[in-house]
């Protein structure tokens, strides 16, 4: 009998053994203790793919407070309009404008920064800490990225401001960036992904976001994640039909997800070399306002 049992518990530590092995199951994420939460915001992982009735984008922004949504004369709330083209009363007011002249002006958001002065529009953010992992949150990951980002463009002659999460109404500007970390509850994800807005009104945003990915690639040495989120595309600071406190339509805006924060790896690079992050942002940054005409380099 004795040798039965202990012919079996073999057997049995074998075969946990093989599958660990082969990959089947793995302790590791019960033994986790890096991780100790993930905000939701920055978890869902789609691919962006053309809404039939906007459902994804009322439905994905899950942590927004239950505003009413004023219904446009054909129907359409404010949020499903905020893919729609400019009407012709909207253009009078959001269209082209001529920038004033002066040297480039960047907006530089430091993502879930200040998040305790939001205004009643805003107030569903408040629980939007994002990600926290290995001891750090996103926003002090995010905002010592930001202030590294804000010293460099102010040294390339750019009028930069450091932004919080409460973007001032109508915000216009040169360029306009959201800076964040991403958080997985699988950490053997890892890489950076950067979005324009999913509607840009200024026409610009593509070039901005095609400036920062080979700049940041080359700083940091990141892979690229292509699962973008609708969270990024939809992010509530490029909503200006639904919040005033969002960018001016015509501002080209994107949003970085600078690695990822449940990355042992990432966040190793995000935490002890903020300053190395920053310099792949900015640069891109300085790319695209030369390439603009914008800034030229004495
Ligand atoms: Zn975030």
């Amino acid at each position: 009998m004795k040798y039965f049992v202990f012919g079996a518990l073999v057997i049995v530590g074998i075969g946990i053994w093989w599958l660990n092995a082969a990959g089947q199951f793995s302790f590791r994420d019960s033994h986790n203790d890096e991780m100790e939460f993930i905000d939701d915001a920055d978890t869902t992982r789609s691919v962006i793919t053309e809404p039939t009735d906007y459902p994804e984008a009322s439905t994905s922004v899950t942590y927004l407070p239950p505003i009413p949504e004023p219904t446009n004369p054909d129907g359409r709330t404010r949020w499903a309009a905020y893919w729609e083209p400019m009407n012709a009363e909207e253009y009078a007011v959001y269209g082209p404008t001529t920038r004033p002249a002066g040297p480039p002006r960047v907006g530089i958001q430091a993502g879930h920064w200040q998040r305790e002065n939001l205004p009643n529009e805003l107030s569903g953010l408040t629980g939007s800490s994002g990600a926290t992992a290995g001891g750090y949150t996103e926003t002090e990951v995010n905002l010592a990225v930001a202030e590294e980002v804000v010293k460099l463009l102010t040294n390339a002659g750019i009028e930069v401001t450091l932004l919080p999460v409460t973007v001032p109404i109508d915000y216009l500007a040169d360029a306009f960036i959201s800076i964040h970390a991403d958080g997985n509850t699988d950490t053997s994800i890892s890489g950076f992904k950067i979005a324009p807005p999913r509607t840009d009104y200024s026409g610009k945003a593509q070039r901005l976001v095609d400036a920062m990915y080979p700049t940041y690639e080359q700083a940091t040495g990141l892979k690229r994640d292509e699962a973008f989120t609708r969270r990024m595309s939809g992010y509530y600071a490029f909503n200006w039909r639904r919040y005033d406190h969002a960018v001016h339509p015509q501002t080209p805006s994107a949003i970085v997800e600078m690695g990822f924060l449940t990355n042992a790896s990432d966040r190793t690079l995000m935490t002890t070399q903020p300053a190395l992050i920053a310099e792949g942002i900015a640069n891109g940054i300085i790319n695209y306002l030369t390439a603009e005409g914008l800034l030229t380099t004495e």
